[in-house]
């Protein structure tokens, strides 16, 4: 990543800061960090100010934050993070310090405003601090984009080797192994592959069960720290035919929710626009999640695409469509898609093809 691009974001996280009346912000996600100033490793707090910033870690990381930190200066502490930060402000009086609600636990509060009495006080940010990395810039397009290539391609590379009368977790180990092959870091969240009545649980773990019927995958890679997260039905054998109906329902609700996107759209629109087809069809009921969630440094992330969401969408935002249909004691279907706002309206990142015969997918 440029330089110049690490001097943006610290720009816009100040920026932030002053609309917030703060003279601090403490920034503790690790996506956030990493997006802030590079570092990759698990444990930091990045404080800005209005003219300085720091990267506190610890020793664990001496040469892994020399090496990563582009723009702030890295402390290394040998005591708690209160205690360093209050060392840091000293002389600050009072100082305002802004922090996110969503990533630090109600004892780190706690004990971050008893080492800073006096020094600072604490006060919760009142936008999500996560917003701010919701719109990829050019570079980040280009590694989201890489590693969608990657997934796509372990996903038909495993489907070629793995069908028919193989088990779930070995579809599950094949799509992992050419992931990994492929260039992938690691995977976002455990592989999904669920088949014959499974299918209705969303979160399915892969078993032993052979593949056969209705069977849902669901998989992600992490490559340069950016993550990807897209799902396809697959039909193997005899096929139920209300799924079968249900999966076209899906792909229904996915082509309406891309119609609604455009900059300035609401994502509780988009969410609505795929729940109408679905209800409208008679299966609201068994559709009982958000129609998708934003995806980058962190596989769910904003925006959110649901019912509750207050999010609004802008150019550059990337995020999964997954309208899925679930009949308990049958099975379900799930698509899901990556996709990117652009000026013109939707585009769809995701470039395999939907359908449910495996066949489609071979290489
Ligand atoms: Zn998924
Ligand atoms: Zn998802």
């Amino acid at each position: 990543m440029y330089e110049r691009e690490y001097t943006t974001r610290r720009k816009r996280y100040r920026q932030l800061m002053i609309r917030e009346g703060a003279g601090g912000l403490l920034v503790s996600n690790p996506a956030d960090v990493r997006y802030l100033c590079g570092f990759t490793g698990s444990s930091a707090m990045a404080l800005l100010l209005e003219n300085a910033g720091y990267l506190v870690t610890d020793f664990r990381y001496k040469e892994q934050a020399a090496l990563e930190v582009i723009g702030l200066r890295v402390i290394i502490r040998a005591s708690g993070f209160g205690e360093v930060l209050s060392r840091l402000l000293k002389g600050r009086r009072g100082v305002k310090l802004a922090f996110d609600t969503e990533s630090l636990s109600y004892a780190q509060v706690v004990d971050l405003r008893a080492a800073l009495k006096g020094r600072a006080r604490l006060t919760p940010l009142r936008s999500p601090l996560g917003l701010l990395r919701a719109s990829k810039s050019r570079s980040e397009l280009d590694t989201i984009k890489n590693a969608i290539r990657l997934a796509q391609k372990a996903f038909q590379e495993a489907v070629s080797v793995c069908g028919e009368g193989k088990r779930e977790r070995d579809l599950a180990l094949a799509l992992d192994t050419a992931a990994r092959r492929g260039g992938a870091e690691g995977r976002p969240f455990d592989t999904i592959v669920a088949g014959g009545p499974r299918g209705a649980m969303a979160h399915a773990r892969p078993g032993g069960r052979r593949l056969r019927g209705f069977t849902v995958v669901d998989w992600g890679v992490v490559y340069k720290g950016y993550c990807t997260d897209m799902t396809r039905t697959l039909a193997f054998g005899k096929v139920d035919s209300r799924l079968r109906k249900a999966h076209g329902l899906v792909l229904e609700a996915q082509r309406r929710a891309l119609e609604k996107i455009k900059p300035g759209a609401r994502a509780r629109e988009v969410d609505r626009a795929a729940r109408e087809v679905i209800e409208e069809a008679g299966y609201g009921d068994f559709f009982g999640h958000g129609l998708g969630h934003g995806v980058g440094l962190e596989v769910h992330e904003r925006p959110w695409i649901s019912g509750e969401s207050r999010d609004r969408l802008e150019e550059g935002m990337v995020f999964t469509l997954e309208p899925g249909i679930y009949l308990p004691g049958r099975g379900g279907v799930r698509v899901e898609d990556m996709v990117l706002v652009t000026l013109r309206g939707a585009e769809l990142l995701t470039t395999l093809p939907r359908g449910l015969d495996p066949a489609e997918y071979l290489v």
